[in-house]
């Protein structure tokens, strides 16, 4: 299996181990498998008897055909361990007939980047193998919260890596900043800066693209790298999960063999839905991707008229890993509905203008497979609600807004096929907001919060976020934004 930009076919394909480890093509595009494997009845049932690393092995391995079947397997049993994920991978919770919960959030980082970022690292690991490079990847994070643990998390103790991450010091919550700060390894590096989570990215952006820097790396022998979200090696495990929820529903006899289900993701960066619409190409029986959306709502209208417009205001919401109005994976689904050649002239569009709108003929084909819904801040908090009242379920905010999506699409449609919805946080890791949909003003501390959330509602905090503000700080450095690359000169000694 060969790869390619969105963006241009006539550009020299590559394996996946020089995707992963080059993250983006030189002509700014996504990496795309030149086909999609197929997924067959006979391996879905073979599945279904199957633990959850040998379900991710074997998906992985239609893609990843440069590592052997050993490598994957051994690489999916380390990331996905029990003691790493508590409860189960990717367990599935059904809330009633037609609404199932797919907890993604099990990982060590209590979020559903923990699904990708635990197995990618161990890839790259390979990948400087597979491709002869003998430097250490230094990996450059700055992240608005959830990112940055992920990604400490998954490339702590990985070989031949090294990771720094930069936040901005008062632009995350106190539970993120105490999970970055005693974050355990070896070969990590959290630092503050003092900016917002803009001027962090620029930073990270600006040693990037920084002749000298690549040049003094190179002399210790090392080279940058990106944990991104758009690159192909966080993509493909997301794939997985899907497949492994089906393969459920048909041991619970909610489904049986060909019958279809729907599935709803909370949507931010268009990565994870995108995943979803993959494991429906292979052949899973997958009706309809409903993209649920907060009130940055872009999609929504995306998905609806046809036009992609990102000159809108800009929202801060209590789901703030979808506040985001560029969503690159959009570019992949252009691909596969629109071919490379059109994308391109929409990613110029977009890049000159801010805004594209797609052919009738594209538009058609993403209206086959996706519809739109999205929740605002109210709605969010009142679905908060009523899942607790209606199911004692405990939804996070992020979750909430997919599950307000998913009913207003059940409702619309009156669709009862079996609804898939995509949890994508631990509820506590976003308890202060979760609390004050439940119960109005949370407390002012906000460890406190978790505690008394957890008192009201008799749920258990998720495993990972037990105890953290006992936990030892290992990084307390705080830099102006302009400092950064004195930083990582400092760290790499
Ligand atoms: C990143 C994230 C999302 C959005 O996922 P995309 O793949 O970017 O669409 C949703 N919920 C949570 C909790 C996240 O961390």
């Amino acid at each position: 299996m060969k790869f390619q930009s969105t963006r241009d076919l006539n550009a020299e394909k590559l394996s996946a181990a020089q995707i992963i480890k080059q993250g983006l093509a030189v002509d700014g595009g996504l990496f795309v498998p030149e086909s999609i494997p197929a997924l067959t009845v006979a391996e879905i049932e073979e599945l279904c008897h199957a633990d959850y690393p040998t379900r991710a092995a074997r998906i992985l391995g239609k893609f990843l055909t440069d590592y052997t079947e050993e490598e994957l397997l051994a690489d999916c049993r380390a990331a996905y361990a029990e003691t790493s994920f508590v409860g189960g991978a990717a367990p599935l919770v059904a809330l009633d007939e037609t609404i199932h919960s797919l907890e993604l959030w099990h990982g060590p980082t209590a979020a559903f980047k923990d699904m990708a970022l635990q197995i990618m690292p161990r890839l790259l690991s390979r990948a400087l193998v597979k491709t002869g490079e003998e430097r250490t990847a230094l990996i450059l994070v700055a992240t608005s919260g959830d990112t940055g643990k992920a990604a400490l998390e998954g490339y702590k103790d990985i070989d031949r890596i090294k990771i720094a991450v930069f936040y901005p010091v008062d632009g995350v919550s106190r539970v993120q900043k105490l999970q970055m700060q005693t974050q355990l390894g070896d070969n990590v590096y959290v630092c503050a800066i003092n900016g917002n989570f803009d001027d962090a990215q620029t930073g990270v952006k600006r040693i990037f693209s920084d002749a000298a820097a690549a040049e003094y790396l190179n002399e210790k022998g090392y080279f940058f790298s990106s944990a991104n979200s758009i690159n192909w090696g966080r993509l493909a495990p997301q794939i997985v999960y899907y497949v492994s929820a089906y393969c459920d529903l048909l041991n619970k006899g909610t489904l049986k063999m060909g019958e279809k289900m729907n599935v709803t993701v909370p949507t931010g960066n268009f990565g994870n839905i995108f995943a979803a619409y993959l494991a429906k190409l292979m052949g899973l029986p997958i009706d309809k991707l409903v993209c649920a959306s907060n009130k940055n709502n872009i999609l929504t209208d995306f998905l609806t008229t046809g036009t992609y417009d990102r000159n809108r205001q800009f929202h801060l919401t209590m789901s703030p890993s979808m506040d985001i109005l560029i969503s690159s994976n959009l570019e992949r689904l252009l691909y596969f509905t629109a071919g490379a050649a059109r994308t391109a002239k929409y990613m110029k569009s977009l890049n000159e203008t801010g805004a594209y709108t797609v052919d009738a003929d594209v538009k058609a084909a993403i209206d086959e497979s996706f519809c739109g819904f999205f929740a605002d801040e109210e709605m969010t908090a009142k679905t908060i609600r009523e899942t607790m009242d209606n199911y004692h379920y405990l939804a996070d905010t992020h979750t909430a807004v997919a599950l307000s999506a998913a009913w207003q699409y059940v409702e619309k449609t009156g669709d009862k096929k079996p609804m898939v919805v995509a949890s994508t946080a631990s509820p506590y890791k976003f308890a202060n907001d979760v609390y004050t949909s439940l119960y109005g003003a949370a407390p002012s501390d906000a460890l406190a919060a978790l505690d008394e959330l957890s008192a009201k509602t008799g749920v258990e905090i998720t495993y990972p976020l037990r105890g953290i503000g006992e936990r030892k700080i290992r990084f307390t450095d705080v830099v102006p934004s302009a400092d950064m690359w004195k930083a990582v000169q400092k760290y790499l000694g």
